[in-house]
């Protein structure tokens, strides 16, 4: 067997990985050729690759790492609590301590009654967990042929088969196929799609559309709308404000129930714990996964609020898995929620860090191929554009330009991801404003460079 370590040639690490690990989201025939980037340890917001270079993680990971990397106390709760318990199940009719306290301390933490919390590893099983919640909460109640379920084109709702037929990725769709019941209505994603309308008419007419959806598909058969506070995955799509507010008004007219997807807005990446409160809306259920633990271990969680828990405690609820509520990664979870609140991590961020995020960012809206900039709390995107005033399209499939600047970020040692055409960032939390300047910089950098590969690719 052969002993693989971080001190191998870069060369050889690469050849095994393409010799035996499929990677998600990629043409791995294409990567063979190319060779992976192999990362070997991380501190604070950098990472360092098997060549030694120093790279700024400006995405935390996969919208993650809310903490920073490197923190030596979650490794330590984890091996106590592997010593202790390294694994008991919660079905049965049995618990355990650090299941108990975070289901505690996420009650205390959530905005208005969202007081109960179903745990599962990913945000894609917590998603599955919302679908068999929200049927089964509609079947309890003596309406079953509520089943529907409305969501958005473009939202990222996970990978599982029924989580990304929830989510409105074509691509996932096109080839995994739909569940039953799933509907989809467009997203308020102004810069491609609002036309001649102002942002907030624009965002009043993608709202109305859950209306218009709710009378076609029948009031009687619609269980339940899901949205990303911000859409992230689909480009950091912060919605006019106009359109939460109408959403909301909806789901309380037609009284579905609102579940707010928090995956990546959830614990502070908004500016406030929760994504609900930045867009000042009132789920019935919320899904929560990566801050939950700032990614250190695999854990998410359902939460429900009291009257969907009193319908649904009436009931043998017939799911679960393995690893729900596992007690390593919840110790982990907790610490890491004890770090963000007592250092003051989230409410820095949202004060000193936030706002200083923002002025920089937005200072890359004077490049040539930058045309709408957007930032809430510690996320942002920029959109790229061959002219600024009509919101036009690259001469060329979407993403093409996006990848492009990507390539220039990597070379520039900076992780800043692209969706299409649109660059998107989400620092770790506890990135410092010295930190941030260095990411304007590399990003202004791989912006140049990228606009000169674009010219000379006859784009611009
Ligand atoms: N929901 C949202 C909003 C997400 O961004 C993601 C992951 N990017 C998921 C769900 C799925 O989470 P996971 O990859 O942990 O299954």
């Amino acid at each position: 067997m052969t002993q693989i370590t971080n001190h191998m040639p870069t060369e050889e690490l690469q050849r095994l990985d393409a010799a035996h690990h499929m990677h998600p989201f990629t043409t791995n025939d294409d990567l063979e050729k190319k060779g992976a980037r192999v990362i070997t340890r991380a501190k604070g917001v950098t990472l360092t690759d098997s060549e030694g270079n120093e790279i700024l993680d400006a995405m935390a990971g996969l919208w993650c790492v809310n903490i920073g990397y490197g923190r030596d106390e979650l490794a330590e709760v984890s091996s106590r609590q592997m010593r202790e318990l390294p694994y008991y199940n919660t079905f049965f009719q049995t618990t355990h301590v650090p299941a108990i306290a975070l289901a505690e301390r996420l009650a205390e933490l959530t905005p208005y009654d969202l007081n109960h919390v179903f745990f599962a590893n990913s945000g894609s099983e917590a998603n599955d967990t919302n679908i068999r919640i929200v049927r089964t909460y509609w079947q309890e109640k003596g309406q079953p042929e509520k089943t529907v379920i409305i969501s958005r084109k473009n939202a990222y709702h996970g990978s599982s088969v029924a989580s990304s037929a929830l989510g409105g990725m074509s691509g996932m769709h096109a080839q995994s196929g739909m569940i039953p019941d799933i509907h989809h209505i467009d997203q308020p994603n102004w810069w491609a799609e609002g036309g001649d309308m102002s942002p907030e008419d624009f965002g009043l007419e993608r709202a109305q559309q859950l209306e218009k959806a709710i009378l076609e598909l029948g009031e009687h058969k619609v269980a339940a709308f899901i949205g990303e506070p911000v859409q992230g995955a689909g480009g950091v799509i912060i919605p006019p404000s106009t359109y939460w507010p109408e959403i909301q008004r909806i789901c309380d007219k037609y009284g579905i129930l609102l579940i707010a997807d928090e995956v990546i807005c959830g614990f502070g990446r908004t500016g406030n714990w929760f994504g609900s409160q930045t867009m000042g809306i009132k789920p019935d259920i919320m899904t929560v996964a990566k801050g939950l633990s700032s990614g250190y271990a695999p854990i998410s969680a359902s939460i429900v609020n009291d009257k969907v828990a009193a319908v649904l405690g009436a009931c043998e609820f017939n799911h679960g898995y393995t690893y729900s509520g596992h007690p390593v990664a919840c110790a982990v979870a907790l610490e890491n929620l004890r770090i963000l609140d007592e250092e003051g991590i989230v409410s820095h961020a949202a004060q000193e860090l936030a706002p200083y995020l923002k002025e920089k960012f937005e200072s890359l809206g004077d490049h040539p191929m930058v045309g709408e900039v957007k930032v809430v709390g510690m996320m942002g995107s920029l959109a790229l554009t061959p002219d600024k005033t009509t919101r036009a399209k690259f001469a060329a499939d979407v993403g093409t330009v996006g990848f492009m600047v990507r390539e220039r970020c990597f070379a520039n040692n900076l992780i800043m991801r692209h969706v299409g055409d649109r660059m998107v960032i989400s620092p770790p939390l506890v990135i410092t404003k010295a930190e941030i300047d260095t990411l304007i910089v590399r990003a202004r950098k791989a912006l140049d460079e990228g606009y000169e590969n674009v010219k000379a690719a006859g784009l611009f």
